[in-house]
């Protein structure tokens, strides 16, 4: 029998539904929660270097614009599909009401492998992917960012073709941008960062005192960052991956050298041997003997195979959705605490907020005023969430998705239904 592919969106509905019954809420007041405002479907035609024709799918998923603009990033993955881009348009919607800003949630992608793509190839798809989705973004109605696979520069090609179309330079119609076109500063390491203050929060909570050790899974922008500025914060990575394998060192491994190497190495582990450290698979990292695991990298990481296995006492989600339903109920019973993507990683969009908001009203802010607000935001995320852990003695994930229910329930219910 085919197996049957997991979708993230059930898992997410399945949250949904214990956060509204905890929340006592009525039917009504969810039920358009469970349904993406608008869906496209786009194909992209590409001339490839050879002179053929390759034709590519691409998505973009308004969720919800009930509290604002709709906000979130573009991945290119050869898997994706439009379950995945609906799960992740909800979490944004979810996302971005946890730490209250004035944003709704959408996502995009293109089922792509940019490694297989010369650079002119993936320019060419960026930009007609952007034409082809420009009827529904704009800076006013849905800001996309970067993700999987996405940066910088294809934010760069983003923001110019929806320029070159509009007659005027159009900053805010993308965050994640470079500096020079409007970008704003502690934009690159901010998911990092937030994840980085969570799990500080997070560890105060549990009275995890002294340096910890710690296995990221993924290092890219996220997990690059995140190992980074908790090994300036004196606690030890005893291990780390990405889609090439990975490495550990009881004795920690030195961040410094790790994050030299990747980038001499387009970002890649593939061949990193530091002196000390072993080769392992992903299975291993995330079975590892360490205090805390932080998953960095794609969807469904922690499943009922591996969460027995899991020998962390606490997992705080840098990646969006890595940890399935069934694994959440084990680390439940297991009594490992799971602080969820939607808290944990939502550093990335606080800062692409402050990036809308300096690029609409021309603004030009430092980077230790980007860095403090963004940990204000984060560490008052923390503590309204962990007000609910305490108060109505559920999980972190209850509580997150709680709390972000309950302030779109309220949005809603001020707008009320058109017509
Ligand atoms: P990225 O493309 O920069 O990095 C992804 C990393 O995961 C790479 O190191 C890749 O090699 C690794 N990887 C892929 N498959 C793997 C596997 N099977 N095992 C181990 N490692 C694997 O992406 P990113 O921007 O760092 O995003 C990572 C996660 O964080 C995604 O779930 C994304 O949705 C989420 N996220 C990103 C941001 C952001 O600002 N970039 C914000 C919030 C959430």
């Amino acid at each position: 029998m085919a197996e049957t592919k997991y979708n993230p969106y059930d898992n997410m509905l399945q949250v949904l539904k214990v956060s509204a019954d905890k929340l006592e809420l009525h039917r009504n007041d969810y039920e358009p929660l469970k349904f993406p405002e608008r869906e496209m479907k786009v194909s992209i035609p590409v001339k490839m270097d050879n002179g053929d024709i390759q034709v590519f799918e691409g998505y973009r998923v308004q969720h919800s614009s009930t509290r604002g603009p709709c906000k979130g990033g573009i991945r290119y993955h050869p898997s994706v599909d439009e379950d995945d881009v609906k799960a992740l348009a909800f979490a944004m919607t979810l996302k971005c009401a946890v730490v209250d800003l004035p944003y709704g949630g959408a996502k995009g992608a293109v089922k792509v492998d940019p490694a297989k793509l010369s650079k002119g190839e993936l320019e060419r798809l960026t930009r007609r992917y952007t034409a082809m989705i420009i009827p529904i973004i704009g800076p006013e109605k849905d800001i996309p960012a970067p993700d999987v696979n996405t940066n910088a520069e294809v934010m760069g090609w983003i923001m110019d073709t929806y320029s070159m179309l509009h007659g005027y330079a159009v900053p805010g119609v993308v965050t994640g941008k470079s500096l020079d076109i409007g970008g704003s500063l502690g934009r690159p390491e901010a998911t990092g960062r937030g994840v980085s203050i969570i799990t500080t929060e997070a560890l105060n909570f549990f009275n995890m005192t002294g340096p910890q050790r710690i296995a990221v899974q993924g290092m890219g922008n996220v997990g690059s960052n995140t190992c980074k500025l908790l090994y300036a914060l004196g606690h030890k990575i005893v291990a780390a991956s990405d889609a090439s394998g990975g490495l550990s060192d009881p004795k920690g491994l030195n961040i410094d050298n790790i994050a030299q190497y990747l980038g001499q190495h387009s970002q890649s582990l593939a061949g990193c041997k530091p002196d000390g450290a072993r080769q392992i698979s992903n299975a291993e990292l995330l079975a590892c003997d360490c205090d805390v695991l932080i998953p960095c990298a794609l969807e469904g990481q922690l499943t009922e195979d591996n969460a027995e296995k899991v020998r962390a006492k606490l997992i705080v989600e840098g990646a969006n959705g890595p940890t399935k339903v069934e694994a959440d109920r084990i680390f439940q019973k297991r009594g490992i605490a799971v602080i969820p993507d939607i808290l944990a990683n939502a550093g990335g969009v606080v800062v692409s907020y402050f990036e809308w908001v300096q690029n609409i009203q021309n603004l030009m802010w430092d980077e230790d005023q980007v860095n403090s607000m963004l940990s204000k935001i984060m560490v008052r995320s923390f503590k309204q969430v962990m007000e609910i852990v305490t108060t109505k003695s559920v999980d972190f994930r209850t509580a997150a998705y709680m709390l972000a229910v309950s302030r779109l329930v309220k949005a809603k219910r001020v707008r009320g239904i058109f017509p």
